[in-house]
């Protein structure tokens, strides 16, 4: 019998279709392949083996009696991000200071594909509140890259690319505030979308920065990423910044041709410090997708090196109003001296959020700060604003934008934890999507010559995720690089 954890998104939906197995066995392969590889991997933060396994019974049952009438993800296993709410199961977003938050609902595009019939196999890890590169950051130990577990998987959804690249799900939620969708799927080999700003719901999603939060998804392949992305992209009355837009039919082409795209390459992308390989694969990969009837242009996004600084402004300043939550009143265990306020605050807050976390609120408030301000938060949206122009005008000139994901390969572990610019600075090509609010797809282009996938991004204009699905699927039609996993 085949091997049920190799299989991806659509091979597991036509395996149950044509009754080859049944979402139990599916579910009972990959719980049992999970509690083999975590030891090593760590992806999970909380495993949901019951609520699987009966989702799976029912899901199997419900095959059954209406195989005319069956929800069209019927009985798929899935893993969640550990920053998505999920009613009844632990929420901690890596940190200490919600280790024991059990949610009381769901996150909207998690409750579309519930409803859609997935069946929930666990949390996975992130950086705590999902701020870093790299799982470092989470409070709960980081996971570990399935290719090399010397290195790290990427982050903040470090979890969910591990657990795609080990096959211990065949998809996963990730969530996309600077790169943390497109990053890990790069270090992992996978392939995930960050949708636009307002594409998807970001109701319970636990937030960081409300402006640049994005909830997207993981798999082994584009098709798959189509598939899952269908049932959780919309309109949500629940999130006042999703928006009010059909979302098409995310149809893809049979044929690899790409005759008439054009591709723009901003020169910005390919700049001193990015590794040699990670360029030489993106550039192959370009010149690709010219072979398949494309035409590369050279294009310019001036305002691209202010993207670092305006995001490392902006997402902590965010980040530093969202979390004045976790006081030990609101949310949090109450720890410090009874009847005094002060010392709750500062003994909760002190205690249980991580280095990382503290800076980002030091560095928001300052930006906050009366005097400060302008200088400060007030000339990052002013920058931000430019950012976005030269998107837009770049998509008066080409159809989409190749880059790379991030200037290297999957680092070693510790490389980045006492300089916390060098870890900033792995997202020097991802934080422009997310402060101009395009979408971006990452997925596999090669490996560099350790054996480490080195991914590439497809960035398209505001609500175009349908264009590079299909971009990326004719890449992927004429490639193998997606098809390679780790043993
Ligand atoms: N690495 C970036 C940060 O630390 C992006 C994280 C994310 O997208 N959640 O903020």
């Amino acid at each position: 019998m085949t091997d049920l954890t190799q299989l991806g998104v659509r091979a597991c939906l036509a395996g149950l279709q044509a009754g080859d197995f049944s979402s139990l066995e599916l579910t009972q392969a990959l719980l049992q392949r999970i509690d083999a590889l975590e030891p090593q991997i760590h992806a999970f933060l909380t495993l949901t083996p019951e609520k699987a396994l009966a989702a799976a019974k029912n899901a199997d049952k419900l095959r059954a009696s209406q195989p005319d009438d069956l929800p069209p993800l019927t009985g798929l296993p899935l893993a969640v991000k550990d920053v998505l709410c999920l009613e009844g199961v632990r929420t901690t977003c890596g940190s200490k200071i919600l280790e024991n938050f059990i949610p009381p609902f769901t996150a909207t595009a998690v409750q579309r594909l519930l409803d859609a019939g997935v069946v929930p196999l666990g949390k996975t890890n992130t950086d705590e509140f999902a701020m870093g590169s790299s799982t470092e950051n989470s409070a709960y130990g980081p996971s570990r890259n399935p290719w090399n577990t010397g290195r790290v998987p990427g982050g903040s959804s470090g979890g969910s690319a591990a657990a795609v690249a080990a096959r211990m799900t065949p998809a996963a939620f990730g969530t996309d505030t600077g790169g943390s969708v497109r990053q890990p799927c790069s270090f992992c080999g996978a392939t995930g979308i960050k949708p636009t700003y307002g594409r998807t719901s970001r109701y319970g999603l636990v937030a960081y920065g409300s402006s640049l939060d994005t909830v997207g998804m993981i798999a082994r392949n584009v098709a798959d990423v189509a598939t899952l992305f269908q049932h959780m992209a919309g309109f949500d009355p629940l999130d006042a910044t999703s928006v009010q837009l059909p979302v098409p039919e995310y149809t893809l082409p049979e044929s690899d041709s790409l005759k008439g795209l054009r591709v723009g390459v901003p020169e910005e992308y390919f700049i001193e410090g990015i590794q040699p390989e990670v360029e030489e694969r993106v550039r192959a990969a370009i010149a690709q997708l010219e072979a398949q009837g494309a035409t590369a242009i050279p294009i310019h996004l001036p305002h691209t090196e202010y993207a670092l600084p305006v995001y490392y402004l902006i997402a902590p300043a965010e980040a530093s109003a969202n979390l004045a939550r976790y006081d030990g009143i609101r949310f949090g265990p109450r720890l410090g001296e009874d009847n005094n306020l002060w010392s709750l605050f500062t003994e909760t807050r002190g205690r249980l959020f991580g280095p990382e976390v503290k800076r980002r609120i030091m560095l928001g408030t300052y930006a906050l700060s009366a005097g400060y301000y302008d200088a400060y938060y007030g000339k990052a949206q002013k920058v931000r604003t430019l950012i976005k122009r030269d998107f837009d005008l770049a998509f008066e000139q080409v159809d989409v934008i190749a880059a790379p994901v991030a200037p290297t390969t999957a680092f070693k572990f510790g490389q980045h934890t006492d300089d916390p610019l060098a870890m900033y600075l792995e997202d020097v090509f991802t934080l422009p999507a997310n402060l101009a609010g395009v979408p971006g797809l990452a997925f596999p282009v090669g490996p560099d010559s350790d054996g480490m996938p080195v991914g590439m991004q497809l960035m398209g204009p505001h609500f175009r995720e349908d264009l590079l699905f299909q971009v990326g699927h004719a890449y992927q039609l004429a490639t193998p690089w997606h098809e390679n996993w780790p043993e």
